[in-house]
């Protein structure tokens, strides 16, 4: 194997907080960094890349391909990388944030492969590189329109047409934030979204939690097996959340629920170092050294495209009928756009594996029909 992702020159590399002690630097990543590394094409790719912006449009008419990808997250590539193996010249409308949610954390630390972690961005651009290696066509825009009554599907991004016999839908979801300048500096140096991927790096630490909900209890309840302390902070005088997780949170001797209380700077220059907060009943402000603060309060998934055409959820979610099927039968449904239990890059890989995989079964049967949408049977 000469082209080991481990050797590759990757983005800057920030250090990582010791457990014992040190700053909590996990996240210094820019999707500047996406593509960073070098890509290797097989001797008889083609280098299909369309790269930012879409140079399509410049031909005119429609873009074809077998397999249409909305997203280029971990769904989306695998996807691609799938597709592409399987000879159906996917062609993946990869949105703004290339390479996904992963563009905006640093150590990856759970994903299989790599022992020593890697870089979100690293990752990805490995992902990337990996699905063009087979000849998938990647064009960094977002799609703004789509028609999925008849095949081929037909989605448009700038007022270029795209064309595919079969459609994965991959556009995952965005966490939301509390819109802190000092909170966006700080993302990946202290700040985080996500406990699952990011608890880890704060061992013995003070932290802060925000948010009243469901999720934001369980990250809470989860966090405390490696801080010292967690911080429940929620601005209204009750939580959200359900009555067993709330009386789970407030038994916890590690945490400590302050209800009206919002924040409303993150402290600290190059990491976290505390928190300023207000008392949002009487107005008052302070200041609290913690390490750490999660947002938990909530994701948007990539939706809006698809709500009148797609099931979605009370939560605005993608449904899914067998396994990655959508209501149309044609059109599969990959990763976080559907997922807000797991919510992990690997899980997302794996469904943009199995969409591909169903994609081309489906495609198999359905060579040469006439371009009818047949409606799924509900699953
Ligand atoms: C701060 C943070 C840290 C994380 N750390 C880890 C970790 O350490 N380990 C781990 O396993 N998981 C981690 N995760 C979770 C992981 O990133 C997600 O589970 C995973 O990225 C989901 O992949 P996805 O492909 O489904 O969607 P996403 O990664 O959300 O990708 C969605 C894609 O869809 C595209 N898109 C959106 N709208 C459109 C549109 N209209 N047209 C075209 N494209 C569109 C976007 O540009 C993007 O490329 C982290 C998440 C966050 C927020």
């Amino acid at each position: 194997m000469t082209d080991d992702i481990a050797s590759r020159p990757g983005p800057a590399q920030e250090p990582s907080q010791s457990p014992a002690g040190g700053p909590i630097l996990f996240a210094p990543a820019t999707p500047a960094a996406f593509g960073s590394a070098p890509i290797a094409l097989a001797p008889d790719a083609t280098p299909l890349s369309a790269g930012p912006g879409d140079p399509t449009e410049a031909r005119g008419g429609p873009v074809e391909g077998k397999v249409l990808i909305l997203g280029s997250g971990p769904a989306g590539l695998t996807a691609a990388i799938y597709a592409a193996r399987a000879n159906l010249e996917p062609i993946v409308l990869a949105g703004s944030t290339p390479g996904g949610q992963l563009m905006i954390t640093s150590d990856v630390e759970n994903y299989p492969g790599f022992p020593d972690g890697i870089q979100g961005p690293e990752l990805m651009a490995a992902f990337r590189a990996q699905a063009e290696r087979f000849g998938s066509r990647i064009v960094d825009i977002d799609v703004d329109r789509i028609d999925f009554t008849s095949r081929p599907f037909r989605a448009w991004a700038r007022g270029t047409e795209y064309r595919g016999d079969a459609v994965i839908v991959a556009t995952g979801a965005s966490a939301l934030w509390l819109g802190l300048e000092s909170e966006t500096r700080l993302r990946g140096r202290g700040v985080s979204a996500c406990a699952t991927c990011d608890g880890f790096f704060f061992r013995g630490k003070e932290i802060a939690v925000v948010g009243g909900g469901d999720t934001a209890l369980e990250e809470a309840l989860f966090l405390t097996r490696f801080a010292t302390k967690v911080h429940l902070l929620h601005r209204r005088d009750r939580l959200r959340a359900s009555r067993i997780m709330a009386d789970r949170a407030f038994a916890h001797p590690q945490i400590e629920v302050q209800l009206n209380t919002s924040v409303e700077e993150v402290l600290g220059e190059s990491h976290v170092e505390g928190l300023r907060l207000r008392q949002t009943d009487t107005g008052e402000g302070r200041e609290v050294a913690l390490d750490g603060l999660f947002v938990a309060i909530g994701y948007k998934p990539n939706t809006d495209l698809f709500r009148d055409v797609l099931d979605v959820d009370e939560m605005g979610y993608l449904k899914v009928h067998h396994e990655t099927g959508s209501k149309i039968e044609g059109v599969f449904i990959a990763g976080d756009v559907h997922d807000h239990r797991y919510r992990q890059a690997i899980t997302a890989a794996g469904e943009g594996c199995k969409a591909a995989i169903d994609a081309e079964r489906w495609l198999e049967m359905h060579a040469g029909r006439p371009a009818t949408v047949a409606v799924a049977a509900q699953g």
